[in-house]
């Protein structure tokens, strides 16, 4: 497998992304001269904590939200399980012992949602239908007079597919019910305004549109309450101890200002770029897209070939230069299928075969062509070896896609 091009095609970006250099610029401040503690009186201080509300405001701004509802995170699952469990508790004061989610969020929300099922709430997982989609009809539906929380999850982080969360938000707004959405694949990629979507607690992630590693946000409207779930100093207003993290922070703003800025062409780029990949790898006899072919993020692609597995592809890929996903990062090192591919009605044996391609601002046309020439080879490669293709040409065995 001689490769003409030694450069790394990276398209894994819905695992993590690289640093914008407006990011890393953004952060050498507070690495680097801005060290004083925010919550310090002296002046060291001030400085530093005059900075994080600007941070603060700046980052509340682009999502219409208020700087004072906008809290510092770890990243994603920490939002996300604070989000959850701050509302699975508030609810049961009141009685509400009920949560609404679908069956192909993300392991940060699904695993805090087992926890709080261990405790007692009762949870409602609702089908994703097969283009990967939840509705809002099903969502109101769903709720009851004891439910306390609806989360669901803004777009898919396998498949790529949006969720129609203003209508979500219009329903839980009407039946009163908190209404939260991991958002960390959408923010920065796609338009987000928890107002005009009536959303009332959001998670999002700097490190997934091009900021640090261990730094997010939470959002929560004002009067809807959130708890604490670490103890400690009464930084973020009580509501999350611990000294904050300046430089990430100042690296989140600055990326989330800048890929919503370039969002649209970036958008447009990006959508051309996978077109051509859906199009181009749905040539390969038994493949499928998977996930609806409009309602999407405009850069993630996810494809099932059959009769292979997916990790020999990735592997095969990677010896090409290519590093790509099967789907969750979360799941890799397990043989089990994608619990999201699953939650569309994939069977077992089409979900193992699964690729995803999730590109940025920094995929070329040059990179689209050579995914495009590799792909098809290593699956014809696989399936030239594969026990489960043999039997499927001989007509032992039907063919599912
Ligand atoms: C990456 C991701 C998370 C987790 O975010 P971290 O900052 O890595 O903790 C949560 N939800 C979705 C949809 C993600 O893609």
């Amino acid at each position: 497998m001689n490769s003409s091009d030694k450069k790394t095609i990276y398209v894994d970006n819905a695992a993590t992304t690289a640093m914008s250099k407006a990011a890393i610029d953004a952060m050498l401040p507070y690495l680097d001269g801005v060290y004083g503690n925010p919550s310090s009186l002296h002046t060291a201080g001030q400085v530093a904590k005059e900075a994080l509300e600007g941070f603060r405001a700046r980052i509340a701004a682009r999502l219409d939200a208020e700087p004072g509802e906008i809290y510092f995170t770890s990243g994603g699952s920490e939002s996300d399980n604070q989000a959850i469990r701050s509302a699975a508790i508030n609810g049961a004061k009141r009685g509400k012992k009920h949560i609404i989610t679908t069956a192909f969020e993300h392991h940060a929300v699904l695993h805090t949602l087992k926890k709080c099922e261990r405790e007692g709430f009762e949870v409602t997982y609702l089908d994703v239908h097969e283009n990967g989609i939840v509705t809002a009809e099903q969502v109101a539906d769903a709720i009851r007079d004891d439910t306390a929380l609806v989360t669901i999850m803004f777009a898919n982080n396998e498949i790529g597919t949006i969720q129609p969360i203003a209508e979500i938000g219009a329903v839980c707004r009407e039946k009163k019910v908190v209404f939260h959405t991991d958002a960390v694949q959408a923010a920065g990629h796609v338009p987000v305004d928890v107002k005009a979507m009536n959303i009332d607690m959001l998670s999002l992630s700097a490190h997934k549109f091009h900021g640090a590693k261990g730094v997010g946000a939470l959002y929560v409207r004002r009067g809807v309450p959130i708890n604490a779930f670490i103890e400690g100093g009464a930084q973020e207003k009580g509501r999350r101890a611990g000294t904050e993290n300046l430089a990430g922070i100042a690296a989140m703003a600055a990326a989330l200002d800048e890929a919503c800025e370039n969002m649209a062409s970036v958008a447009k780029k990006e959508r051309a770029l996978c077109d051509r990949l859906i199009s181009g790898l749905s040539k390969i006899a038994h493949s499928k897209l998977n996930g609806d072919r409009i309602r999407r993020l405009p850069n993630i692609v996810n494809m099932c070939f059959e009769g292979i597995e997916g990790e020999g592809l990735l592997l095969h890929l990677d010896d090409r230069g290519i590093c790509a996903s099967s789907g969750s990062a979360c799941t890799s090192g397990s043989l089990d299928p994608s619990h999201v591919l699953l939650a569309l009605g994939l069977p077992h044996e089409v979900a193992h075969g699964s690729l995803r391609l999730s590109l940025s601002e920094a995929t070329t046309d040059a990179d689209v062509d050579a995914i495009l020439k590799a792909v098809p080879d290593v699956v014809a490669y696989l399936r030239n070896i594969s026990p489960v293709w043999e039997a499927l040409e001989k007509g032992e065995k039907e063919h599912l896609i």
